[in-house]
């Protein structure tokens, strides 16, 4: 079995998604996880947002904007009368339940509920686009398998036994449509994995049906070694291990949803990026395999807060560290850097909501600064500490940064540092100079 996810803009067009029915194979067992088509659901925020604050004329009348593109795509996608108008009717039934929750008002479960319509209309319709084009293929409710515990984690136990359940009762079919993103909580209610988690889904099925590879399609070539945006002349990576992926999509390259990785590592599922529109491409490979070969790649993450926390002591006492770390536990909030000297700790959190919160306990015992507008540029690559040389050559090119810190040992194919966001452009292009002397060689 394989795992092949599509996201929003492999599925954003009739013509893509008739594309999408060319590209999976027809003749082995997958499971295509389906985002919802782009734009659709910062389309359904914004419907539930308006809802939420009871505008629900407002709330109708963008949600009728929304169903008349779905009757477009729909109108362009099928080839019969009779396909089009069971995408007609489909469409109609969707959408008649995204307004009676508006007009009846959203005070359960209905902002839940309204989100996980753009992934049930993408499967829906791809479900009877495949049907119209005679390929054999069965429709995978992803609500009647894919659920959260109480700590919002995977309910691996659940999800095999049901996903299990429902593939038997389709001996002999090969090509199962499901949605990603959408789950149901640990109460039962609809419920989702956080924005682009439709690859965290691919991940998680993967895991629970053992599968061969799970493959990550989008519209790029792969995970680069620099972010493009930016940089001229990066390149595509074609091999990263799960940690050096994992590190990667955790620091800003976007193209992964940070949590894909684990499900799959723990598993030995290789991870393969696939762009829909070179599909004979090999992608970029994420295994076991460990290729040691320099630095590989830099990726930036933005919106990064610094505290900077001194003793009042002259010297940290034994117990201030796990003090402070009580704190940041506390209010939930988790820290990515960490530095220390023999009198302050520097640490950095992305998640500012109770920072006010934490910094009044902080006072208590401690001075503290605050920097805000930071980046953490992570670097990834060999960085076994009987190597030499690495250090060297990085802050080499970085010798005009002013750096606020840096994180270096902590695994053995990471180096992070922290510079103010102004500077983010600046060091990326001038770390590039170190990547581009291991140059990759295209497979
Ligand atoms: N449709 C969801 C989002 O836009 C999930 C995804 O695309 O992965 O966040
Ligand atoms: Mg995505």
């Amino acid at each position: 079995m394989k795992v092949l996810k599509f996201g929003g803009t492999s599925v954003g067009t009739a013509q893509r998604i008739r594309n999408l029915a060319e590209i999976i194979p027809s003749n082995e067992p997958i499971i295509v996880v389906l985002s919802a088509m782009s734009g659709t659901t910062n389309a359904l925020i914004a419907i539930a947002d308006e809802a939420k604050k009871g505008n629900s004329e407002r709330a109708t009348d963008l949600a009728k904007e929304l169903e008349a593109k779905y009757y477009v795509t729909s109108n362009e996608l099928f080839f019969t009368n009779l396909y089009k108008k069971r995408g007609e009717e489909f469409i109609n039934d969707m959408f008649s339940k995204v307004f009676q929750d508006i007009r009846r008002g959203f005070n359960g479960n209905e902002y839940n509920d309204t989100i996980a319509s753009g992934e049930l209309l993408s499967t829906g319709l791809f479900h009877l686009y495949l049907s119209e084009q005679k390929k054999n293929n069965a429709y995978l409710p992803a609500l009647n398998y894919m659920k959260t515990n109480s700590d919002q984690e995977p309910d691996y136990e659940f999800i095999a036994e049901n996903i299990e359940r429902i593939l038997n009762d389709y001996i002999g079919t090969k090509i199962f449509v499901t949605q990603g993103f959408i789950c149901r909580n640990a109460q039962g209610e609809v419920d989702n994995l956080g924005r682009g988690g439709s690859d965290y889904s691919a991940a998680v099925i993967g895991n629970v049906v053992d599968a061969e590879e799970v493959q990550i399609w989008t519209d790029i070539d792969g995970i680069h070694n620099n972010d493009p945006r930016f940089v001229s002349g990066t390149a595509p990576l074609r091999e990263l291990s799960f940690d050096e992926a994992a590190e990667l999509a955790y620091f800003g390259a976007k193209i992964l949803h940070p949590s894909t990785i684990n499900p799959c590592s723990r598993k030995g599922i290789p991870v393969i990026l696939k762009n829909t529109l070179q599909p004979s491409d090999s992608g970029t490979i994420i295994s076991h395999h460990y290729n040691p070969s320099g630095v590989k790649a830099i990726a930036a993450k933005d919106g990064i807060t610094a505290i900077k926390i001194r003793s009042s002591r002259m010297l940290m006492a034994h117990g201030f560290l796990k003090k402070i770390f009580q704190i940041f536990d506390e209010y939930s909030t988790s820290v990515d850097m960490i530095t220390t000297s023999e009198v302050a700790v520097s640490l950095t959190i992305d998640n500012t909501k109770n920072l006010d919160k934490i910094l009044e306990e902080l006072n208590v015992f401690s001075t503290v600064e605050v920097d805000k507008e930071q980046t953490i540029i992570c670097i990834v690559g060999d960085f076994v500490a009987d190597r030499n040389g690495y250090a060297g050559k990085i802050f080499n090119t970085l010798k005009n940064i002013p750096i606020r810190m840096i994180s270096y040992g902590g695994s053995n194919h990471n180096v992070s540092i922290l510079v103010s966001s102004n500077h983010k452009i600046d060091t990326l292009r001038a770390l590039h100079e170190v990547v581009n002397e291991h140059k990759l060689v295209k497979a």
